[in-house]
């Protein structure tokens, strides 16, 4: 289990970069993103653009052309209503109509031409549902229709009627014919220039506005008529709510009112979010608005846009697993170099890497190999070399302390070994004790039977001396034929049986040549630590001396050194 430091470590170690791997990742991931995203955003700007400007573009057209189909409409409809009204029979028979009583023949004759007047025009203009004259006071004089519909001309009417300009309503809903209907009028003079009324139509506004059918927009695109007030009277697309019961709401109206031609983005009567133009129907105060629903008209550019986001993300994850496997080849040998060198640094030097492939790493690796095959070579030699020389220094050590002729220790190395006892036994409160041994009458068996037979015999007394005593004791040729043996951690008593032993042993052998036999006989000289001296030079001494009386007595002996040198008092256990 990794700890939160361990992982908070490693995870700063790949945020600063610290391995070769995570460097080349990054530089890979950083290389495709910011030209990918640079020339993504670009792209999504430059086609954001375009599109914007085509949207602006439609909208505009169908503005502007539907407001000129409207225009011209519009002024065919007053021109007709001018001609309708300027005909001799209208003023001709509402004067007589007016200037009549009531029910007189006059009366209804022109009554009733004015009548047949009206519903000719109106059986010929199937726009027109309803035409009729009106006096100056606004009451119907007479109408193509049987029936008495209310009248809806615009205020101030009388105003334009006087100035002889034409009349133009609002589009409006007439219960009476039950169907959306804009009123139009042109004012009837006399020849002496009286107004006496006014011609007026009611045109049936579903068949004005046939006009928008011609358009659609791409995309959910919208055109309406919408009045001043904000009121949607007529649109492209179906709506359930009856003729302007529904509106934009002022603010947006005011929005599309203030600048007409421009693109405006807002929330739209559906309560969707759009952007659209607004251009007015010139000789009218109403206007036609084109819109377009953003989020259809945007949706090819947002696919693009997720598709360019998710292509970028595509190739981030191939090119961060590229550059994580090519960080991995990198990686893996050098990684295998640095365990190598570590091993080798630790005195290993059983590394052999594995070559994987050319390159600057394999043929790193390679000379890495073949600089610890020679580093092992060179130990190798050493090795040897200094098996060799410890060999021979064995040999050397062991012909500085052995005697040649015997192969005893020699003089020099058994006074040093006399000299650590001494320090060992005062450490352990033990005593010890040396044999100081000399042949009897030597010269003369050397003169007997010659030098040689003598060094057998010296030779012979060794391996008589090493059967006798004890692996923990040594003995020495001292000199000459005189020979001594040290013995650790012995008393007198027990080296007397050693001495003993030894005299024993050296009976029991035989000298000489098969005619004569010559017995050989050795005297002893016994002295202990520390009863017959502290340090190496007394102690010797006192068994030389000891040696020297049983010379004196007879030889064939083993005399005890005598007298006790103690220069400070000290207990010492005393083996027995
Ligand atoms: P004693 O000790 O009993 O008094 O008589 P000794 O004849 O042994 O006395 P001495 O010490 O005078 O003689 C020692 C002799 O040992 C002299 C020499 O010929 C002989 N000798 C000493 N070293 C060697 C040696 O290495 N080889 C041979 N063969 N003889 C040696
Ligand atoms: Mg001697
Ligand atoms: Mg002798």
């Amino acid at each position: 289990m990794i700890s939160w430091e361990q992982a908070t470590t490693h995870f700063l170690s790949i945020v600063r970069l610290e391995s070769i791997k995570s460097k080349i990742i990054v530089l890979a991931l950083l290389t495709t993103f910011i030209p990918s995203l640079t020339m993504g955003w670009l792209s999504y700007v430059k086609n954001r653009q375009f599109l914007d400007e085509k949207i602006t573009q439609e909208l505009l057209n169908a503005t502007s052309q539907a407001s000129r189909e409207f225009d011209v409409s519009f002024k065919e409809r007053l021109y007709e209503v001018k001609v309708f009204s300027s005909s001799y029979l209208v003023p001709e028979n509402l004067e007589k109509i007016l200037g009549s009583k009531r029910g007189t023949a006059e009366n209804r004759k022109s009554l009733t031409r004015l009548r047949d007047y009206l519903k000719s025009l109106r059986a010929k203009f199937a726009v027109y549902e309803e035409l009729m004259v009106l006096d100056a006071r606004g009451r119907v004089v007479a109408s193509s229709s049987g029936k008495k519909s209310a009248v809806l001309l615009p205020q101030g009417w009388l105003k334009a009627a006087k100035a002889g300009t034409p009349i133009i309503s609002n589009p409006m809903w007439d219960k009476t014919l039950k169907m959306g209907v804009m009123v139009t009028a042109y004012p009837i003079f006399t020849g002496r220039e009286r107004l006496l009324g006014v011609l007026a139509a009611k045109l049936n506004f579903q068949k004005i506005i046939s006009v928008l059918e011609n358009y659609t927009l791409e995309e959910a695109g919208e055109l309406y008529l919408i009045t001043q007030g904000g009121a949607v009277f007529s649109t492209t697309q179906p709506v359930t709510s009856n003729f302007m019961e529904i509106s934009l709401g002022k603010s947006y109206t005011k929005k599309l009112y203030s600048r007409e031609s421009a693109t405006h983005e807002y929330i739209n009567y559906r309560g969707k979010d759009v952007m659209g133009t607004f251009k007015k129907v010139p000789p009218l105060n109403w206007g036609i608005v084109a819109e377009k629903d953003k989020e259809k008209a945007y949706a090819k550019i947002i696919r693009l846009r997720n598709l360019t986001v998710g292509l970028v993300a595509f190739l981030l994850c191939i090119i961060g697993l590229a550059a994580y496997l090519l960080g991995v080849t990198i990686v893996r040998p050098l990684n295998r170099l640095i365990g190598g060198a570590d091993k080798v640094a630790r005195g290993d030097l059983e590394v052999d890497l594995p070559v994987q492939g050319g390159g600057e790493l394999g043929f790193m690796t390679k000379v890495f190999n073949n600089m610890v095959h020679r580093l092992r070579q060179s130990r190798d030699e050493l090795d040897k070399m200094n098996s060799t020389l410890k060999k021979r220094n064995k040999k050397l050590h062991e012909l500085s302390v052995t005697d040649s002729l015997t192969g005893l220790h020699n003089h020099k190395h058994l006074m040093e070994k006399i000299a650590s006892e001494v320090t060992r036994s005062e450490r352990h409160n033990h005593p010890f004790a040396v044999l100081m041994i000399d042949i009897d009458y030597f010269k003369k068996y050397n003169d007997t039977y010659g030098h040689q037979a003598g060094d057998d015999v010296l030779r012979r007394m060794a391996s008589i001396f090493m059967e006798s005593i004890r692996s923990s004791d040594y003995a020495a040729r001292y000199g000459g034929e005189e020979f001594m043996i040290l013995l650790p951690e012995t008393g007198m008593d027990e080296a007397l049986q050693g001495a003993k032993r030894i005299r024993k042993q050296l009976a029991r052998e035989t000298f000489g040549d098969d005619k004569k036999k010559i017995p050989i006989t050795i005297s002893m000289g016994v002295a202990t630590y520390p009863e017959h001296g502290e340090d190496p030079e007394t102690l010797v001494s006192k068994a030389d001396a000891a040696l020297y009386q049983a010379k004196k007595a007879g030889r064939d002996r083993v005399i005890r050194a005598r007298g006790t040198i103690r220069k400070r008092k000290k207990k010492i256990r005393m083996k027995k």
